[in-house]
């Protein structure tokens, strides 16, 4: 409830709207201000590196036990009978897909292969062969006295050849078939290492480019900080190092400065304005006191005034002249009491503090009233009046505004209509509203002033030249009443004379008022 009357106070609004812009902007400039560091950390000490050598040295203790196991394969293939290839032995060494003799005295046949695991059939030739066929492979004659040795030709797998002269086997070989025994070779190194105590991720990746041991945490999915290789005759080794990532936040002295002083420029601007707006609701609520004060003290002498009065005119009915003068005075301090009434309403309708309300009366009965009112006033001038109703005799109705406004068009006949004129009240219920005409014979109103007589201080001639006095408020005050009460003054057009209609919405029933 608090943070609602906070909001309702003059200015609230304005601070919060300030407070909440303030926020977005510092928050917003801050972000857009930061500058994140990234800087990765290796570890301190050799662990890694000591790991790698240590896990190299076991891969090439493997090297020359692999190749002794494939010479003494190349040895047992060479005494046996290339033509048996097509029932051929399983290879000893490990690593071995593929058995290919080379006779050259028979170049095309047999040139037996033999084929240990599912794996397309390579043609080794001895020849140079004339198709350049990709799919074959050409070798020199000098491979018929190799001694026995790996061969590595771009764009071929391993092999590893050796000759008896007569002719050469070759062994084509999977390295990383041979991992498996090379890792087990490395696992106590890498166990040794304790890799998993370095803070970071560290991977070994084998031949066949699939990991072999990883440390916990898995690695991030980034390129690795460090990559350390080893070719040996089994491929391609590589131990890749993620080192820890040290974040660090820097804010940009400009952005930040900037986004400072819109933030306070923010906040001040929103209390100044507050500030602002409750000394404007703080004098516009002195004004309205003020007001509602004057309209107090004037009426009550005013309508003392008229009571006592009303006493005297009774009381000196015996003495003509001083009755004549007491009315006199009775109608000049309605007149007195009729100005009042305007510049109040229209001070209460400047500081907007005006508000009209329904009562439930008889409307024709408020206008005869008035009318009684104003037949001394009328009697003087020779103003003849006469007054028609045709509406209900019980409407909720603003009955002040009515009364105000039929005062001031009456008061306007008795000012601008000139002696011996007529003027004739209507009223009734038109389209569901209560409508009153007040027509008279005057000079009328200018087609031209038409619109203009209901603006503030606007009369039809010059203030000083026109016959009657007045403050040009009469009919301002008129229709801006009406219009608050929801209805319509209109000046009607006419041949001759001045008409005016007034529209008030009304109610019928008693349970329709407000
Ligand atoms: P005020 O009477 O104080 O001058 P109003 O706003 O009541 O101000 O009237 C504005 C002008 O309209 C008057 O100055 C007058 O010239 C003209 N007027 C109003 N009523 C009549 C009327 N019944 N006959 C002729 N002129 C009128």
């Amino acid at each position: 409830m608090k943070h609602i009357r906070f909001i309702t106070q003059p200015g609230g609004l304005t601070i919060l709207i300030a407070g909440l812009l303030a926020a977005c902007v510092l928050t917003g400039g801050l972000f857009l201000s930061r500058k994140i560091n990234r800087q990765t950390l290796p570890p301190v000490g050799n662990q890694i590196d000591d790991s790698f050598r240590q896990a190299i040295i076991a891969i090439d203790e493997m090297e020359p036990l692999w190749q002794q196991a494939l010479e003494e394969e190349a040895d047992i293939s060479l005494k046996e009978n290339p033509a048996n290839s097509g029932n051929a032995r399983i290879p000893t060494a490990v690593g071995v897909i593929q058995r290919s003799y080379l006779i050259p005295s028979k170049p095309e046949e047999p040139h037996a292969h033999a084929s240990f695991q599912e794996h397309p059939t390579i043609r080794p030739v001895l020849e140079k062969h004339e198709k350049n066929n990709p799919a074959e492979w050409v070798f020199e004659d000098s491979i018929l006295s190799s001694h026995g040795d790996f061969i590595r030709t771009p764009g071929k797998p391993l092999a590893y050849a050796k000759g008896n002269r007569s002719m050469a086997v070759i062994l084509i070989l999977d390295p990383t078939q041979a991992g498996a025994i090379v890792f087990k070779n490395m696992l106590p190194s890498l166990q040794a290492a304790e890799l998993n105590k370095i803070p970071g991720s560290v991977q070994w990746v084998g031949p066949d480019g699939k990991i072999i041991s990883e440390t916990s945490p898995k690695p991030p999915k980034r390129p690795p900080d460090e990559t350390l290789r080893h070719v040996s005759s089994f491929g391609d080794w590589q131990l890749k190092c993620w080192f820890p990532i040290k974040e660090t936040v820097i804010y940009q002295v400009p952005s930040v400065t900037a986004t400072v002083t819109l933030t306070i420029l923010l906040i001040s601007g929103g209390f100044w304005s507050a500030s602002n707006q409750r000394k404007a609701a703080f004098a516009a609520d002195q004004r309205v006191s003020f007001v509602n004060r004057v309209s107090h003290e004037l009426r009550s002498p005013l309508t003392n005034i008229l009571l006592n009065t009303d006493v005297a005119i009774d009381q000196s009915s015996n003495d003509e002249k001083l009755n004549q003068r007491l009315r006199l005075i009775r109608e000049e301090t309605g007149r007195l009491g009729r100005i009042v009434d305007n510049v109040l309403t229209f001070a209460k309708l400047d500081h907007g503090c005006l508000e009209t309300q329904l009562t439930l009366c008889d409307p024709s009965r408020v206008i005869r009233e008035i009318l009684v009112n104003f037949a001394p006033l009328f009697g003087r001038k020779g103003i003849h009046y006469s007054f028609e109703n045709d509406g209900p005799d019980r409407i909720s109705i603003a009955k002040d505004v009515l009364t105000q406004i039929i005062s001031n068009l009456l008061s306007n006949v008795e000012k601008y209509a000139g002696l011996n004129a007529k003027v004739s009240i209507q009223s009734g219920i038109k389209s569901g509203r209560y409508r009153v005409q007040v027509c008279d014979d005057s000079p009328g109103i200018p087609r031209e002033a038409a619109e203009r007589i209901f603006l503030p201080f606007e009369r039809v001639y010059e203030t000083t030249t026109e016959g009657a006095s007045g403050t040009g408020l009469g009919l301002a005050i008129s229709r801006e009443l009406a219009i608050r009460a929801g209805g319509t003054l209109d000046l009607l057009s006419t041949t001759e004379g001045a008409s005016f209609e007034l529209t008030l919405p009304c109610s019928f029933t008693h349970d329709d008022i407000p």
